[in-house]
This record gives structure tokens, sequence and C-alpha cells, in this order.
């Protein structure tokens, strides 16, 4: 009894370090500040013509602009959702729809793109598209050469991240988009990781369309935005239909309070990015030169190619969600790949990303991500760096019995 005791006080002491800002963020202070009068005061239906209407419409208006000049884009290219994989889902199946009716059905992909985006490909395979699944290197980048060869005639869209959500490695967007102009194709990319890590910038990318979230930049959770250049907007069709919101593109009472912070976020991401970035390479970089100390540690991703906050290993004869189970033990939030989900039950906990850069299966069941952020200290790198290597001796231990 008094063990136990003593144990729940030592627990009370644990230090809590949070390394899972690529799953998602707190909300800043600055942003909450920004909404809260939104869900009172200003409450109004931004399509209400009366004053608590116009004063919605204004404030939406304006996040709207704020989010459009983070990326170098035009307020009207760009579109409120309710999040990432909506966006994901509206670029994919909205050009899908508009497409079909020129006869157009293969749609190009990576292998390592989130579920947003290989789940709608895999619904869209089963009404009769054709979907092709590009390989990637050994550090998570797609080939220009692949992009080039896997056009057909009847592509009507290439859909490829632009920063993994899991390795971190960024893909050479550009280069990629410019090819699919070259043949007429479009081009979609997911930049729900990138915003806010790296410059994301719509006209240097060369995109037609391009996937932001909130939740991941210390914005609210439930909403997102879905870039629209000016001249593919006739190429998409709406996947959701109602009352003709946001150009008749996405119906729904648009989430003011919600778009307000998103907006407030993404000022913020881009005012604070240059520092940041700055600051989180430093300590990423520590992160990633004291775990590689621990015997069989893996890196993965590109060594240079990968977000600012993003670190990824794999540890032999380690199974990683018992890991991360250990570190929550000991006040640490990271995740390991285990939410993958896939139906092969022999696989489910297998990462579909680190198999696809060549981990083998038995080595890929042990990785870990440790993801920075606004907060993280180089205290919080240091506590990880002194209680993992003891965790991982002690995993291996089990296993080994
Ligand atoms: N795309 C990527 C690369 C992501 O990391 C995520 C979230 O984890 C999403 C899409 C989905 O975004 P949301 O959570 O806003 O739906």
């Amino acid at each position: 009894m008094q063990a136990l005791e003593l144990k729940t006080k030592e627990k009370v002491k644990i230090r809590r370090v949070y390394m899972d800002y690529a799953a998602t963020t707190p909300v800043a202070l600055e942003v909450l500040e920004e909404m809260l009068p939104y869900f009172s005061e200003r409450f109004g239906n931004a399509s209400s013509i009366h004053s608590f209407g116009r004063e919605a419409r204004h404030a939406l208006e304006d996040a709207r602009e704020k989010i459009a000049k983070g990326i170098n884009a035009d307020a009207s290219e760009v579109f409120f959702t309710s999040g990432g994989t909506e966006s994901d889902n509206l670029a994919i199946k909205g050009v899908a729809l508009a497409s079909k009716k020129q006869g157009k059905r293969h749609i190009i992909t990576s292998k390592i793109e989130h579920h947003a985006v290989l789940s709608p490909c895999e619904s869209l395979e089963a009404l009769g598209f054709d979907i092709t699944y590009l390989p990637v290197d050994e550090y998570g980048l797609v080939r220009p050469e692949d992009l080039e060869a896997a056009i057909r005639e009847d592509t009507c869209l290439v859909s490829i991240m632009h920063a993994n959500n899991e390795i971190g490695t960024i893909e050479p967007i550009a280069e990629l988009a410019a090819i699919a102009a070259e043949h007429g194709v479009l081009f979609h990319t997911d930049a729900v990781q990138s915003v806010g890590k790296i410059e994301v910038d719509v006209r240097k990318l060369g995109v037609d369309f391009l996937s932001i979230s909130s939740h991941k930049i210390y914005g609210p959770k439930g909403i997102g935005a879905l870039y629209v250049r000016k001249d593919a907007f006739k190429k998409i069709e709406p996947i959701i239909h109602g009352g003709g919101h946001e150009r008749g593109l996405r119906s729904g009472t648009e989430n003011v309070a919600a778009a307000v912070g998103f907006g407030k976020a993404v000022e913020l991401a881009v005012s604070e990015l240059d520092a940041e970035r700055e600051r989180l390479t430093r300590l990423r970089d520590m992160l990633i030169r004291g775990v590689l100390e621990i015997e069989d540690a893996r890196l993965n991703g590109h060594p240079t190619e990968r977000l600012p906050n993003n670190a990824n290993f794999c540890f032999a004869r380690i199974d990683g969600e018992a890991l991360v189970l250990r570190l929550d033990a000991l006040g640490i939030a990271a995740s390991t790949a285990s939410a993958c989900s896939s139906h092969d039950p022999e696989r489910r906990e297998i990462s579909h990303v680190i198999l696809a850069i060549g981990v083998p299966p038995e080595l890929a069941r042990g990785s870990l991500r440790l993801t920075l952020g606004r907060y993280t200290t180089e205290d919080d790198v240091k506590y990880v760096l002194e209680v993992l290597p003891d965790v991982i001796t002690d995993l291996r231990r089990i296993s080994a019995l």
C-alpha cells in the first residue's frame, strides 16, 4: 500500500512533454482571444443581410484574406472546409466528378499519402477510376521521372503531398507540378503538415489545389481550407451540396468563429516562421543526434529535406506501441505510425509509409515519431534523451525474455 502511495506521488511529479505536434496542436491564446466574441455577441450567420450577418461576413472574409496572404493566393481562391480530410476529399473527388464527363478516369498519387488522400482514391477505384500509386525512394521522395512515365491521355489529377506527416520528407512539389502542367494535368498537394513549418507559396509551387488544416498550426479543430487556383475553379465540382455557400463549392453555414481563429493562426504561423524554423531545426537535430546514439536505431525520412519539427526512428527488436505507452507513463506524448487503418490484421500496426521507404516489416514495427512545436524547449529534448535509452533497453530485455 505504501509503495503504491509512493508511486502515485512520484507520478504527480513526472514532467509532461508533448512531442506529438504533427497529430495536433493547442489553440494559441492569441487565436482563442480573437475567436471568443464570435461565439456570443458576434454570432450572426454570414449569409444574413442584416447587420449581425454583415459583421460575421466581414470577419469571415477577413480570415480568408489572412489565409490567402499566408500562401500567396488571392482571397477568391480560398474555400473553407471542415479540415484537411475534407479538403483532400474535395480536391480528389471534386476533380474526378468534373473530369469523368470528359472520359478522364485516371489519377496519380503516391504510396505514402495520408489516408485522407488514399481512401478517397480507393473509393474512386470502386467507382471505375484507375489509380496509380507511385513508389518513393529510401527517403520517401517521389521521383519526377516516375511521375512523367505514369501520366496518360486520360489522367485528370496528380495528388502528391507537400510534406509527409510521418517521416517529414518534403517532396519536390514545384518540379512535380511543372511536369503535370506540361501534360495539361491538374495538380493537388496536401500541405497540412507543411503550412507554418516551411514556406508554402502556391505560385512558386505551381499547384492547382492545396489542402490546409487549422489544428496543426495552433488554430481550432474542425476547420481547414482548399486553395483552388482561379483557372481551376471550373474543373472541380462540389461534393457537399446545399445552400451554395463558398461560391457553390462547399455548402453549409460557415463556422465563423473557427474561421477567425484559423485566419489568426495562419497569420501567426507565417510571422513566426523564420525564427521557429531555425529554433525547431536546432532542437530536432539535437534530438536526432541523441537518439541515434541508441544501439540499432535508424532515422526514417530524408536527412535534410525534412520538416524542421519532425524526427522519426525505427528501433530494432521494439514494438512501437509498447514504446509509446512506456513513454506516456513517463509523461512523454509521442506516436508510432500505428494509426494505419489497414484492414490486414497482420499489418495493422505497421505504417504504410515506413514500409514504402523499404524498411523491413519487423523493423518497421518499432517506429517512433517525435514532433516538436511552439512550446517545445531544450529541456524537453534533454528529458526525452535522458529516459529513452533506458526504456529501449528495458523493452528489449523484456522481449528477449
Ligand atoms: N493530411 C495530412 C498530411 C495530415 O497529417 C492530416 C492530419 O493528420 C490530414 C490530412 C487530415 O487533416 P484533418 O485532421 O484536419 O482532417
